[in-house]
């Protein structure tokens, strides 16, 4: 198999998605491929990170910043490997967005029922808290969104 064909499953591979035949696949290429192995190991660095993040809603400039970089590349392993990566952001912005829908519910309920319940008041701060990890989530993501530029930068200036 083709190392971009490899590289694009990398993501999938390293969170157990694929068949148990395209997992050897790769596996074996894996096994003699140092690039891929390079390839994988950034994968598997971006995962921890993205598992151990909060969900928050990217900032505006951070897509123009993705985008721009797609682009302006025509290096197709390059773009698949940003693809994947997208993909796998997309998702977890679709998750923040579902949590953020709760913690607006639960600030609306609270509004109704005239703050009587001190219970709920501290549901809300707890909701509030969980805000500000979740936005420190996303300093930590556009961080490593600017360094995988950086990255990408220097591959296909
Ligand atoms: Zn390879």
């Amino acid at each position: 198999m083709k190392c971009s064909r490899i590289q694009i499953n990398l993501s999938d591979y390293s969170r157990g998605l694929l068949s148990a035949e395209e997992s050897r696949k790769i596996a074996e290429h894996l096994a003699d491929c140092a690039e891929c192995r390079r390839v994988f190991e950034d994968e598997r660095r971006l995962a921890d990170i993205f598992a151990s993040a909060e969900n928050r809603e990217a900032p505006r400039d951070v897509w123009y910043l993705v985008e721009a970089g797609i682009q302006t590349d025509n290096k197709t392993t390059v773009t698949e490997k940003i693809n994947v990566w997208l993909r796998t952001y997309k998702r977890r912005l679709a998750a923040a967005a579902a949590a953020a829908a709760v913690i607006c519910s639960v600030a609306v309920t609270i509004n109704v029922h005239n703050a009587a319940v001190e219970a709920e008041k501290n549901r809300a701060r707890e909701a509030l808290a969980m805000m500000h990890l979740q936005i420190a989530g996303v300093d930590q993501q556009t961080s490593t969104t600017e360094a995988m530029i950086a990255e990408i930068e220097k591959i296909a200036p």
